[in-house]
């Protein structure tokens, strides 16, 4: 599954978004730095078109795709030079591939403030300077390094080494990577540093209350994910969380709520689900959009792309509207792909492959 780490300022809500996320327990409670150690939840994606497929096929079994939530601590101001919980928090945010940065829009004067007043503008930019300073370190270093390697005659390393300073001159404009025009050969040179400002990054607004009318905090989010073009996304953490104790699932507007967190965390990486039928189980699958067929039968097994025919695939709506496979295949529903064909989001594949 796909990992995304929630970062954000300590007691802005992070851990209390996170239980409700995960529907664990861990403390959420009035103190800075009470998230120690890194939080690593599971979470199955919810997917109605699951369970309506199931609803046809009756399976044994019914298998979601997952996301993993990873609850950081310890982000505050001088992070970068190793203040609280500074390096371990930034060693574990390089792990993750996307980030949900959580902003306090909530007022409530027995809860610590730890600059004293809310200001989501201010909040959010002590958070992205410190992961700029970090990526500023991690550049620097690496620019040693490829300088070290150019020295012994290493031929990608010249042009690795202009790419680094490329990045480097613009952090130091207090650029984050992911503003920066790299090109996909560029982004992948790089890949293996795991820059924080390089990933994906949605901004969540933590409010009091979903029925509260005006907030003038959620303005200055709203504003400033838009001018990022990044996803802004409305949670109540605390509402939310008690709603995940008993199972339900709260507020599903578009910029509201828990599930857009996880759907968020699927368009900002691209990616998409394609299903398997069979009678043992009906399952969900996450791929990037563009993945071909033999790169999802892949995903399943290896023996399924090595020994690939076709792929015979139902989109979603004939599935459920024939009824499944059976009545697909009378309507003339069912396509015989090659191991080219760009696999569509909400496919229903069946892989024929030989042994
Ligand atoms: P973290 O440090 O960012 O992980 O913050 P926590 O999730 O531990 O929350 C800090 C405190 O704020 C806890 O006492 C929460 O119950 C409280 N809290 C979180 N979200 C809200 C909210 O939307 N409204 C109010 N009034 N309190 C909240």
């Amino acid at each position: 599954g796909l990992k995304c780490g929630i970062i954000g300022l300590p007691n802005v809500g992070k851990s209390t978004l996170f239980n409700a996320l995960t529907k664990s327990h861990i403390a959420a409670a009035n103190f800075p730095f009470c998230t120690i150690e890194p939080n690593i939840g599971m979470l199955s994606v919810p997917d109605d078109r699951l369970n309506q497929i199931a609803s046809i096929v009756k399976p044994k079994r019914i298998v979601p795709t997952t996301i993993e939530f990873v609850d950081t601590a310890g982000l505050v101001k001088n992070a970068s030079q190793g203040e609280g919980l500074g390096n371990q928090f930034l060693t574990k945010i390089r792990e993750v591939e996307v980030i949900a940065h959580v902003v306090r829009c909530f007022e409530d004067e027995t809860i610590i403030h730890i600059n004293g007043n809310i200001d989501p503008k201010s909040d959010i930019n002590i958070i992205n300077t410190e992961l700029i300073l970090a990526d500023i370190d991690l550049c620097e270093k690496a620019i040693i390094r490829v300088q070290k390697r150019i020295k012994s005659n290493d031929q990608n390393a010249q042009l690795e080494l202009v790419l680094l300073k490329k990045c480097l001159k613009f952090l130091s404009n207090f650029g984050m990577l992911r503003h920066l025009n790299l090109s996909n050969e560029e982004k992948s040179a790089i890949r293996y540093l795991s820059f924080i400002t390089l990933k994906p990054t949605m901004y969540i607004a933590n409010i009091n209350n979903y029925s509260s009318n005006y907030n003038y905090y959620l303005d200055q989010v709203r504003f400033l994910a838009s001018n990022e073009k990044t996803i802004f996304i409305i949670v109540c953490a605390t509402i939310e969380s008690e709603l995940a104790e008993h199972m339900k699932l709260g507020i599903q507007e578009p910029e509201y709520g828990l599930n857009n967190v996880i759907k968020a965390g699927y368009k900002l990486l691209n990616l998409q689900t394609y299903f398997t039928a069979g009678h043992k189980e009906v399952r969900a699958w996450t791929i990037p959009v563009g993945t071909t067929a033999l790169q999802a039968a892949n995903k399943i097994h290896t023996d399924f792309a090595k020994g690939f025919i076709r792929a015979q695939t139902i989109s979603f709506n004939d599935f459920i509207t024939f009824k499944g496979e059976k009545g697909a295949k009378k309507a003339g529903k069912i396509h015989l792909e090659g191991r080219e064909y760009i696999v569509k989001d909400g496919d229903v594949i069946n892989f024929l492959f030989n042994v």
